[in-house]
């Protein structure tokens, strides 16, 4: 019988596991163990409005009397190191007891080989956001590595702040393996729109940190001189855990539809969760809040004894320069894009279709074509791209043709 659930990590999955535990009526004992200080934050502010402006409106996950209320333990400041047969082994020798375990580690930004210092920032936590806003003046040289969600976000925040900014990334666009050349190449203009310069093809050779600041040799030999250098060059899941329990370990902690890792009772969710997608056929460890909440909440109800699997499209957001980009599903192995609307102007849904079959949906300022997306995806039947390509269209219309 199930009564004590204690959950590795304290950030998005743990936080809404804990949550959905007491909303379908369990009462027993939950503990978060959390290495951070802070409570359960969401992360997406902490390269947006948090990040400009130290905004702390609905940063907070849980409060501090909700926990009281619902009786669950937080313990920060303090590293898990292990699972063992019953039990969480913590940092200081603390054995707490365990039905069920929950792995919700994240991730730790993936550093550059050689590229450390004082004038170096990566952006995980509340204090590196903290630490990167006080480099964020007006006028002030940040070069930014990396061109994916993160560093284009970073891009747009310090610019707002009134920064110049060039951005580096090693590939030819930015966002290229997420949605290609062509879409990328749209995400190029937004920044160059908004007087950021970029560098693409032309990475981080190597740094000199400098007394007040640091100087950045690119690849084809430039050396552009920098208050603050920023690395976005993704995440590495934090695995440490499950490599020291025997949990089977492959780019993040291996787990099936409903979460369960390979050991009995221990579950994984959110950046560190690698899972068997059954929509997709593939394994997929996706660093999104929704893939985060989706995955933990089928982890919490699996706990219980019910039937629960993650099998919708992953989903998630990205805010830049006043724009708000949307991203649906998996685009790995499509080999058409269908583009509705005017990316030029940045509006419109392109999807992308592998044999006919719409896999993934990009937008710019069309949420609700990627809400239609979803379900269209979801089907995983064959469109016709003339009809998705028409503005006439209704594609909830169309995902409901599906259904009946
Ligand atoms: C700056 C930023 C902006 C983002 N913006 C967006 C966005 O716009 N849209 C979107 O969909 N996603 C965004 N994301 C991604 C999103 O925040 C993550 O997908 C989400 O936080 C994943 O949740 P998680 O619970 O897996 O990990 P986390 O929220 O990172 O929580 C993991 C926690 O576990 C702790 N921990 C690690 N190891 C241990 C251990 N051994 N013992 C105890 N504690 C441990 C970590 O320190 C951390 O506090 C953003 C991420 C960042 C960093």
């Amino acid at each position: 019988m199930l009564r004590t659930v204690v959950v590795a990590g304290a950030g998005q999955a743990a936080a809404v596991a804990a949550r959905t535990l007491r909303r379908r009526g369990f009462d027993g004992r939950i503990e978060l163990v959390g290495d951070e200080f802070d409570r359960p934050y969401q992360r997406p502010p902490l390269s947006k409005e948090y990040l400009e402006n130290t905004v702390e409106e609905g940063l907070w996950l849980l409060t501090e009397q909700w926990c009281e209320e619902q009786d669950v333990r937080l313990r920060l400041g303090t590293s898990a190191v292990a699972v063992e047969p019953g039990l969480v082994r913590l940092a200081d020798g603390t054995g707490l007891p365990a039905d069920a375990v929950l792995i919700a580690t994240g991730g730790s930004p993936r550093t550059l080989p050689g590229v450390a210092g004082e004038h170096v920032h990566t952006l995980r936590t509340r204090a590196d956001a903290d630490r990167l806003r006080e480099r964020l003046r007006p006028g002030a040289r940040i070069v930014i590595a990396g061109a994916g969600f993160l560093g284009s976000e970073v891009a747009a925040t310090a610019r707002a702040r009134g920064a110049d900014v060039v951005v580096l990334d090693p590939l030819e666009a930015p966002l290229l393996r997420v949605v290609g050349a062509e879409l990328g190449g749209v995400c190029a203009e937004l920044h160059r729109a908004n007087g950021v310069r970029l560098r693409l093809g032309d990475p981080v050779e190597s740094v000199a940190e400098g007394r007040d600041g640091i100087g950045v040799r690119t690849a084809s030999g430039e050396r552009l001189e920098a208050d603050a250098l920023v690395v976005a060059a993704g995440i590495v899941p934090a695995t440490e855990i499950a490599e020291r329990s025997g949990v089977a370990v492959d780019n993040g902690i291996l787990v099936d539809p409903s979460g369960r890792t390979s050991l009995a009772n221990v579950y994984a969710a959110g950046d560190v969760a690698n899972h068997d997608h059954p929509l997709f056929g593939e394994r997929i460890r996706a660093e999104h809040v929704e893939s985060a909440n989706r995955l933990a909440t089928v982890v919490a109800d699996t706990m219980l004894g019910r039937q629960a699997v993650f099998a919708d499209p992953h989903w998630c957001w990205s805010d830049q320069y006043g724009v708000n980009l949307q991203f649906a599903g998996h685009a790995a192995g499509c080999d058409e894009i269908v583009v509705r609307g005017t990316p030029a102007e940045l509006d419109f849904c392109a999807f992308f279709l592998r044999a006919g079959v719409p896999r993934a949906a990009f937008a710019a300022e069309r949420g609700t074509d990627v809400m239609a997306a979803k379900e269209l995806i979801a089907q995983a039947a064959p469109v016709d791209p003339a009809v998705l390509r028409d503005e006439d269209t209704d594609l909830f219309d169309l995902a409901m043709e599906g259904v009946s």
